[in-house]
């Protein structure tokens, strides 16, 4: 594959130590290393070498910066090209000096994702890894970190690899008998369909199971915390964050909008959406924050209805608990600090026991008991810590679906004894979507998209 040389600044931008360049492409080493001036030709350098020295402007010989140079030859870099990585101290103005100069020669900027890319295209991983290296760069949680981490090394590869290893035997299999129409032989065949996309599917569905989880991970479970003003949700949201960005005050209703923060308890993060009080007002401004609020109430996986427990319960709130039966909810009876006037007996005919925590988040009391009922219901207590393959990516999740759906679809083909070459169809289908999973048979314009969500220098 011929390409041209690209070049970008790998390290995280900002001040640190050192900053990394990275230049790839078939001239990526003469290129720099008529930039180079150190104790050895660059041109010569053996493969997964460092060396010292500087890099000088190619006109005027001035010195430009002190760098070590790393040479990686083909095929045994990241990007599978011959790669040089240069360290340059940290910050921005060594960092700009070296690229002007780089991009004075026959290299130009990558574009973000192209490193990823080539790496994709050298065929030294496959597109459920490269999507795997985003997920790396954005995780928020050391569980997501490791779930990534997972997949780049190739986790889900290998399954969906064996899936479709299984579904090419069938193909091979139909393929055969399909020249033998008797009876028998369709018979053996059609059972013999059934049982490998029986197990196919079984598979899948086993890794679809996973996905949920794999989402909470990468993602945070999306928590909208709910309720009547002025019954403690901001500063529910302060407790949980442990910092001040939501406003607390006396006056009901200041949260005019949804106010987002990240947290992480017991290891699952959360994505606490605090939401204007819930309630029926003329107040135009509140209204929209009403309006958001249900629509936070929508989208959240896990609910907190936040209740104060120093009045009784109010119509809204019982209007609330109607609505919002059947979710993943966690009544918190707040306050428990003033004189007690709900009824719990009430909250009782909504709520399971265990969902109901009573707490006062002005006194730090019970926030410890609110924090083992997330994760208890999440993952029945804890995170697996096992070697468990989580799908995380809403593109893998709806591919494996296709691919679920194709396999249902011979499997009942099969059932009904509807002639194998029409079956075969249907595998070949499943075969395909699982490959796009990895990238054997996905499109250029998907190929695109899904890199150009890298950030510059990846
Ligand atoms: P929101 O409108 O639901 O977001 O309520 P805020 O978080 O703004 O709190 C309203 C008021 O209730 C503030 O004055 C808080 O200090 C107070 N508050 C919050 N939690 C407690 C609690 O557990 N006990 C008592 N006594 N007051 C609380
Ligand atoms: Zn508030």
């Amino acid at each position: 594959m011929i390409s041209d040389t690209i070049a970008a600044v790998s390290s995280a931008v900002g001040e640190g130590g050192i900053a990394i360049i990275r230049v790839s492409g078939p001239d990526s080493i003469p290129q720099v290393a008529a930039l180079f001036r150190g104790g050895k030709q660059l041109t010569e350098a053996p493969s997964h070498t460092v060396h010292y020295g500087h890099i000088v402007h190619p006109e005027s010989g001035e010195v430009l910066e002190e760098v070590l140079v790393t040479i990686m030859r083909a095929p045994r870099s990241f990007t599978t090209e011959d790669v040089v990585e240069i360290s340059t101290h940290g910050g921005v103005i060594s960092v700009r000096r070296v690229m002007d100069v780089l991009l004075r020669q026959q290299i130009r900027l990558a574009e973000p994702g192209e490193f990823t890319k080539r790496a994709f295209l050298g065929g030294r991983i496959d597109l459920s890894q490269a999507e795997a290296v985003i997920d790396l760069i954005r995780s928020k949680s050391d569980r997501a970190f490791s779930v990534a981490l997972k997949q780049v090394e190739g986790s889900l590869s290998q399954q969906i690899g064996d899936f479709r290893q299984s579904l090419l035997e069938l193909l091979a299999h139909i393929e055969v008998n399909i020249d033998y129409p008797e009876h028998d032989v369709e018979t053996l065949t059609a059972a013999f369909i059934k049982e490998k996309s029986g197990e196919a599917i079984a598979g899948i569905d086993r890794l679809l199971k996973t996905a949920s989880q794999g989402k909470i991970l990468r993602e945070g479970i999306t928590t909208a915390i709910i309720g009547r003003p002025n019954v403690g949700k901001s500063s529910l949201l302060n407790a949980l964050a442990r910092e001040n960005k939501a406003i607390v005050t006396d006056i009901p209703g200041t949260t005019r909008d949804v106010i987002e923060e990240y947290v992480t308890i017991n290891q699952i993060p959360l994505k606490l959406l605090d939401t204007a009080g819930i309630r029926e007002t003329m107040d135009v401004v509140e209204k929209i924050g009403v309006e958001r609020s249900k629509a936070a109430v929508s989208e959240a996986d896990l609910i907190l209805l936040v209740l104060n427990a120093g009045e009784p319960l109010h119509d809204d709130e019982l209007e609330l608990m109607e609505q919002i039966r059947g979710r993943q909810v966690l009544c918190i009876m707040n306050k428990m600090d003033l004189p007690q006037h709900l009824d719990k007996g009430q909250l009782l005919q909504f709520f399971d026991e265990s969902a109901i925590v009573s707490m006062s988040v002005l006194e730090e009391e019970g926030l410890d008991r609110l924090e083992e009922a997330i994760s208890e219901l999440f993952f029945g207590g804890k995170l697996e810590s096992g070697d468990m393959t989580y799908v995380s990516n809403v593109r893998h999740v709806a591919l494996l679906n296709k691919a679920r759906q194709s396999l249902t679809d011979a499997y009942e083909a099969a059932e009904q004894l509807i002639p194998i070459d029409m079956i075969q169809i249907d595998v070949r289908l499943a075969w395909e979507q699982l490959g796009e999973i990895v990238g054997d048979t996905a499109a250029d314009s998907l190929l695109d998209q899904i890199f150009s969500q890298f950030c510059l220098g990846k």
